[in-house]
């Protein structure tokens, strides 16, 4: 699977070399390339951004560098991809990026993410890229953030650890928070004794039957507890 994300620093992005991630780029199951959005610039000062039309505070990226970049991009598309790339555009007003949306991006060869800072990318970009990428606007959450840089790098994650081979052991994937509709139970490790801090005796029961309804209990009660909203959405009236 290949992502090109475009920035205005690809030096953000170095972090990718680390940890599982890493290690899944350096053998090949998860290619990543990032591209400075100031390299399809043409003046002296490489300039992405003006000031926006309507006036307001703060300065909007210029459409014609995204334009470049992005072509350049879509011209990178793995030969046997055969469907449109995605174009992941972080923004806090797009969809809630979700568990399900990484599960279905993980089965996608291309996506490419396009990083916006200041206000924001000039709106007439994301209708144009139609022409290229399915986009998706895509928000991680209600806050605001600088730059998309930090929700690409969430992103890539999310969905690069959902490419087999990327987390040793498939079965970790589908026990997690969020894959059925749940927040994960609690997990403890040795010793079963812990400054007077006792790991509940039926995980040290052997009774595979019984941990696993005790686990399917936790969580329902923490799902009920923390997300009522995740709770709600099952359908479950508390
Ligand atoms: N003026 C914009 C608004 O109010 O919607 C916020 C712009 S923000 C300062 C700059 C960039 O950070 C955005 O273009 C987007 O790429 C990224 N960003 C900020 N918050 C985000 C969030 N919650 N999820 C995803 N991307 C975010």
């Amino acid at each position: 699977m290949r992502f090109d994300v475009v920035t205005i620093f690809p030096e953000y992005l170095a972090v990718l070399d680390v940890s599982l991630l890493g290690r899944a780029r350096r053998e090949g199951l998860v290619d990543v390339h990032v591209h400075d959005l100031r390299d399809f610039t043409f003046d002296r000062h490489r300039t992405v951004d003006d000031t926006p039309y309507g006036g307001g505070a703060g300065m909007v990226m210029k459409p014609e560098p995204w334009a470049l970049a992005l072509e350049h991009v879509f011209a990178q598309a793995p030969a046997d991809a055969g469907e449109r790339p995605v174009l992941l555009v972080p923004t806090p007003s797009g969809e809630r990026f979700s568990q399900g949306l990484a599960r279905e991006l993980a089965q996608r060869e291309h996506v490419a993410i396009a990083c916006g800072r200041y206000e924001g990318i000039d709106e007439r970009v994301f209708g144009w890229a139609e022409e290229l990428f399915e986009v998706r606007l895509v928000s991680l959450g209600d806050y605001v953030l600088n730059g998309g840089e930090v929700a690409a790098l969430a992103m890539i994650e999310a969905v690069g650890r959902l490419v087999p081979g990327v987390v040793g052991n498939p079965a970790s994937l589908v026990e997690e928070s969020h894959e059925d509709g749940l927040l994960e139970y609690p997990v403890y490790t040795k010793p079963a004794d812990w400054r007077g801090r006792e790991v509940p005796p039926v995980l040290l029961s052997g009774d595979h039957g019984k941990v696993a309804a005790w686990r399917r209990a936790q969580q329902e009660e923490r799902t009920r507890a923390r997300r009522p909203d995740l709770w709600e959405a099952l359908g479950r009236d508390g």
